[in-house]
């Protein structure tokens, strides 16, 4: 067997066992105790592949040409300037900071792939049709990816488009753009087909390049508020594809499973979030939702109660049921830890406590979950809104702890309302209610929430941190 073969059955093991390793991982992922083992095993199975491909026959090669055509030299660079600016940032980032994270690095991962497609078309002149028709997606799918993965980082992140743009004939011009694309696809097919000439595969490969750089940019643009930890999945699931599709096109096994992977789990994350927010994914994309968002019904404009933390005690010492409902402002205020204080010492007074957790609370999907098992509350002590709600009416206290728009009750009430259809966490049920906030102001989805003016909520108003800091202090006071 010469050496050639011998590598090329090393390789194509190296990539099984990373493969098997990513497979394995994702698994332990899905439980809370076993994540960080997950997480080992994926990078250790990142590591392998990563090694294996630079072990590469074609790498090897470029050894001989010299200093500046030397792929190591290249792609240690890369790894170093890319490892020590993601150390740095994933240091940096504050927990409230990570959706808007989690979409840059989709952004990148479209834009390698669109990049790693591209250069594959410059060398590559005995590619087949096959594998042409692979690059062409990979093209198409990285470039949404990057600019759809730029704009929700943007908007989210508060540095671009605040302002919610609505761009007239909005589908009309994705679908043509869309079309424009995979015609730019079929073009560049033709011309490896020799059926049309090399010249119309590459106003082919612009065309396509282009098209779906904009269409990344005008499908996002117009989603707003409520709908962009869906589109964050969705576009984290194109990412994936696009590296599954980089794969096929350069007969790369390990890019293919891990880009299926990735593609898949964030197509399965994204059905998930439509069906807890019920919404459709055609909806989410076709429609406006949420980038017009409304001030909520007209109707007789009430004031919110408000009750000081010393009444608020008394309340809670008389309660034998709580359940803490935390949101957004919880994770800003970074009051978790306090929280984990208040429980103990309501359970030390009797009180049977729960957390009910909603799957969009918080700025991204399991935020919440994170925040409390940071603070050891135990995993079964947390619930999840179809466990909760039924119970909600025998609830003495429910204590909204920065949450808005999970505990909206237009949601349910209110036809004309933006968040109608998705699901929340009944509070308004319980018997008290507890609004922790600093202010009146609305939710992310910017809708205004008639729960705050309802007979059996009061307002405390302050930093939840230390509002709930001052409630435990009042029990140790006891
Ligand atoms: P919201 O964003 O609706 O509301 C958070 C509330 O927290 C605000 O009304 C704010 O009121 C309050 N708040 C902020 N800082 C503090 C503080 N220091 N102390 C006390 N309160 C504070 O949060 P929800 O969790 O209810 O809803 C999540 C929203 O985010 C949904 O609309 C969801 O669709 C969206 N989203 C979710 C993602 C996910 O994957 N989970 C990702 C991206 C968006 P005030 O300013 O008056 O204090």
């Amino acid at each position: 067997m010469s050496w050639e073969n011998v590598s090329t059955v090393l390789t194509t093991i190296l990539y099984m066992v990373s493969a098997v390793l990513f497979i394995r991982g994702i698994k332990l992922l899905g439980k809370a105790d076993t994540a960080r083992r997950g997480n080992l095993m994926s990078s250790v199975g990142m590591l392998i592949a990563v090694v294996t491909v630079l072990l590469e026959k074609n790498v090897t090669d470029t050894l001989t040409e010299g200093l500046a055509k030397n792929a190591y030299i290249w792609a240690l660079a890369a790894i170093v300037l890319g490892g020590v600016i993601g150390a740095v940032w994933a240091k940096k980032v504050e927990m409230t900071g990570m959706p808007q994270l989690v979409a840059l690095f989709n952004g990148f991962g479209g834009l390698s792939s669109l990049l790693v497609a591209l250069t594959q078309y410059m060398t590559d002149k005995s590619i087949n049709v096959f594998s042409s028709v692979a690059l062409g997606l990979t093209i198409a799918i990285g470039a949404i990816a990057f600019t759809g993965s730029v704009v929700a980082w943007g908007k989210l992140s508060g540095k671009l488009f605040k302002k919610n743009i609505t761009i007239p004939g909005k589908n009309f011009l994705n679908a043509l753009l869309a079309i424009a694309g995979l015609g730019g696809v079929v073009m560049y097919a033709l011309s490896v087909a020799d059926i049309a000439d090399e010249n119309v595969g590459e106003i082919g490969i612009i065309i396509t390049t282009a098209a779906y750089l904009i269409l990344g940019f005008t499908m996002v643009i117009a989603i707003g508020g409520g709908d962009m930890p869906v589109i964050i999945s969705l576009l984290n699931a194109f990412s994936g594809l696009a590296a599954a599709f980089a794969g096929l096109a350069m007969s790369n096994s390990v890019l293919v499973v891990s880009g299926c992977l990735v593609g898949t789990s964030g197509l399965i994350l994204t059905l998930i979030m439509c069906k807890a927010m019920n919404r459709k994914l055609t909806a989410l994309l076709f429609s406006s939702f949420g980038a017009s968002a409304k001030k909520g019904a007209a109707g007789e404009h009430k004031e919110p109660k408000s009750m000081s933390v010393e009444d608020a005690y008394l309340i809670l010492e008389a309660a034998s049921s709580v359940v803490f409902i935390p949101g957004y402002g919880m994770a800003v205020a970074q009051a978790q830890h306090a929280v984990k204080e208040l429980c103990d010492k309501l359970e030390e007074n009797g009180a049977e406590v729960s957390f009910a957790i909603h799957p969009v609370a918080g700025r991204m999907p399991g935020h919440m979950n994170v925040l409390l098992a940071e603070a050891n509350v135990p995993y079964e002590q947390l619930k999840t809104a179809d466990e909760m709600n039924p119970m909600m009416s025998n609830t003495d206290v429910a204590i909204v702890i920065g949450a808005n728009d999970v505990v909206n009750p237009s949601a349910i009430s209110d036809e004309t309302s933006p968040l109608y259809g998705m699901p929340i966490i009944n509070a308004f049920e319980a018997r008290t209610v507890f609004v922790l906030k600093r202010g009146k102001g609305a939710g992310f989805s910017g809708v205004e929430n008639p729960l705050f003016t309802n007979d059996n909520t009061v307002m405390i108003y302050g930093d939840a941190k230390q509002t709930v800091s001052q409630l435990v202090s009042e029990f140790s006071e006891e």
